[in-house]
């Protein structure tokens, strides 16, 4: 029989850092290009990136309505920052591409890229202590319908909430030593971190220069 895993949608944005994370938990994530790639798959991650750029991919490849139907069978979805535009009911001023969470989004509502920023927070539900949140060029959730529940409100927003089957963050918990919204998500796919994932939610070892790893200098 073979081992259900979860997926990282892989058309643009930052897919090895959620894969690394996966893999500190014990879990060996796939890449997810075209529709064949989402056998075996129990949950899927829609990564950080452009949500207009994404949108557009997701119609060419065909992977749109790939999502929409794996997801009436079950699959689990987590959408971080432009990944959870592409899930929301519904975007500010914008149609809606997914349209899979009731919730009401606003992009770039903390203004440009040099206003991106990190902080951390507690999250009871997600973890015992703080965790730290980098937020870049980020949306806001500025509401959520019945059935939604806020797992993170700051200031005038929501950075955090979920459905029982799909998970969004408007920050990116891939770009940070924390493995605790992964670990979170994994267990909400009813996967199993390995064990010790359970006690340490930070990896000290974590490279915050792993961003630029593919980006070698002769
Ligand atoms: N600003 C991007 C958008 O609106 C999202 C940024 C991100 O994913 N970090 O699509």
């Amino acid at each position: 029989m073979l081992v259900k895993t979860i997926g990282v949608l892989d058309l643009q944005g930052d897919v090895s850092e959620h894969l690394d994370h996966l893999e500190r938990l014990g879990i060996a994530g796939v890449r997810v290009k075209e529709p064949a790639d989402f056998a075996h798959l129990a949950g899927l991650i829609i990564p950080g990136g452009e949500s207009t750029c994404l949108f557009r991919l997701l119609n060419i490849f065909g992977i749109k309505d790939v999502i929409l139907r794996e997801f009436q069978r079950g699959l689990k979805l987590w959408g971080t920052c432009a990944g959870a535009i592409l899930l929301a009911k519904n975007i500010v001023g914008e149609s809606p591409c997914l349209g899979l969470i009731d919730i009401e989004i606003e992009r770039n509502a903390f203004g440009n890229q040099l206003d991106s920023f990190a902080c951390e927070a507690l999250i009871p539900r997600v973890a015992p202590q703080p965790v730290p949140l980098t937020f870049i060029r980020a949306p806001k959730i500025i509401r959520v319908g019945i059935g939604v529940e806020v797992l993170l409100r700051q200031d005038d927003y929501i950075a955090a909430a979920e459905s029982p089957d799909i998970l969004v963050t408007i920050f990116h918990p891939e770009l940070t030593p924390c493995i605790a919204f992964h670990r979170y998500f994994a267990l909400k796919c009813g996967l199993k971190p390995r064990d010790d994932a359970e006690h340490s939610i930070i990896d000290p070892t974590w490279d915050s220069r792993s961003w630029t790893r593919h980006a070698q200098v002769a």
